[in-house]
């Protein structure tokens, strides 16, 4: 992708998740010692040392809150760019007849199983729950203002029927919904409208044949300056998680610790689960492949994929590896493969719906069986719509939260830990792609899979 130079531009610096990491623990230490001592000092009678921190957390806060506006900055363009191209590039596969549709089938299957997982397990170990009441209260103070807006939408949504939530899906006015996605004040649905506008628009694009290529680069080109906006963001980001994080800590002290551990514990549980349960049970109903052997064939695929943070930069080793160690056919893996680099992120897709959830939880936000619904299909359209570089899914994270009544700015909860986090998603979102190219090459060819 053309931005990518954008996103990388880390380059002859200390890379950027290591920079992000030393802000996470710069941000970390100086909140917990700063929520320790003053606790110690206002009971040796010094109450003014807890004035500052307060005042310190509350100019750290917003200075964090630059790097998420100029995330939010950009989700309507990148959502509705990244969905209409990713359905415009699986509907291009409907010309290549049977292995497009594979393609497609396995994809929806593996996101919609593995977002399931994500919001199966957070439902089932509710980490967002592991914080105290008082802690959690504190918590909900601090993000008073996005809270109420959210609860507001929340509620409105509780209350309207089922049948209309649904008919509010397709958008009267796009451009109206456009406006109020992110403020909850769309008449419709809101960026569930914006995304099913996305995916018309996309499929619409497939039918034209004069003017799909002007359509289809304009769009790459929004997609682009999104990207290289998100680019600028990524790189305050630093500085943005050791604001955000200090802001945190130095409030609720240790006491966030054990919901963000059980957070992390879920997602790797999850990306653990669906890498090595579901994809090999793949693999061995649509291939004749040992999957054992398979992981090892893609392991440079795999290092590729967690060094980088992104499926597109991981393409050229894949192709490789799909060609020599898979032995697959170069044309059918070279389209599933470029497909799946943007098209299916299933690693992704599960993040969402575990991240959405714990803010939920965190938030006290009680999500009815429709918004966790609502969750699931936009996690999943999620994964269709997020670039295949470092950090692309963070927008779209809050564009799930805000349509069922979380917080946005609550993402900031787990920025710190975002980055790690993306390696390993990354990864599956590699390995997942790798799978169908196995599965769909086996599934018409099972002897030329027999490894
Ligand atoms: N970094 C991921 C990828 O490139 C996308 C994301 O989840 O942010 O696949």
């Amino acid at each position: 992708m053309q931005n990518e130079p954008a996103l990388n531009s880390q380059k002859r610096t200390v890379p950027l998740h290591v920079r992000i990491l030393i802000g996470l623990f710069v941000g970390a230490l100086c909140g917990l010692a700063a929520n320790y001592g003053s606790v110690y000092a206002t009971q040796q009678g010094y109450p003014r040392v807890q004035q500052t921190v307060e005042m310190i957390a509350a100019i750290a806060a917003p200075c964090g809150k630059v790097f998420l506006r100029l995330v939010f900055m950009v989700v309507i363009p990148l959502v509705f760019s990244a969905l209409a191209l990713g359905v415009a590039g699986m509907g291009d596969s409907g010309r290549l007849g049977r292995v497009g549709l594979k393609t497609f089938v396995f994809a929806a299957v593996l996101s919609t199983i593995a977002v399931l997982l994500g919001v199966g397990l957070t439902n089932l170990i509710r980490p967002g729950n592991w914080l105290t009441e008082q802690k959690q209260a504190e918590l909900k103070e601090q993000y008073a203002a996005e809270a109420k807006v959210a609860e507001g939408k929340a509620k409105t949504l509780k209350e309207k029927k089922v049948s209309d939530l649904l008919l509010n899906i397709i958008p009267q006015n796009p451009l109206q919904e456009m406006v109020g996605a992110m403020d909850g004040s769309s008449p419709g649905g809101g960026i569930l409208s914006v995304m099913f506008f996305s995916l018309i628009f996309g499929v619409a694009l497939t039918r034209l044949s004069e003017h799909a290529e002007v359509m289809t680069q304009w769009l790459e080109g929004l997609q682009a300056v999104s990207m290289v906006i998100i680019g600028w963001a990524m790189q305050l980001a630093p500085f943005a998680v050791c604001c955000m994080v200090f802001d945190l800590t130095a409030r609720l002290g240790l006491s966030i610790l054990p919901p963000l551990f059980g957070f992390v514990s879920t997602v790797l549980l999850g990306l653990g689960i669906q890498m090595f349960l579901v994809y090999p049970i793949m693999l061995l109903c649509f291939t004749r492949r040992s999957p054992i052997r398979f992981f090892a064939d893609i392991s440079e695929a795999i290092w590729t994929a967690f060094g980088s943070s992104s499926s597109n930069a991981t393409l050229p080793t894949a192709l490789r590896v799909a060609q020599d160690k898979l032995r697959l056919p170069a044309e059918e893996a070279r389209f599933v493969l470029t497909i799946g680099a943007t098209g299916n992120q299933n690693g992704t897709a599960l993040y969402e719906g575990v991240v959405v959830l714990f803010l939920a939880q965190v938030f006290h936000v009680e999500l009815t069986v429709f918004q966790q619904f609502t969750v699931v299909v936009m996690s999943i359209l999620a994964g269709i719509g997020t670039a295949g570089v470092p950090g692309s899914s963070l927008p779209m994270i809050v564009v799930v939260m805000t349509s069922v009544g979380v917080p946005g700015e609550g993402i900031g909860i787990i920025l710190g830990i975002d980055r790690v986090l993306d390696m390993c998603r990354t990864v599956l979102n590699v390995a997942g792609d790798l799978t169908i190219a196995a599965c769909v090459s086996g599934s018409h060819n099972p002897a030329e899979n027999a490894v």
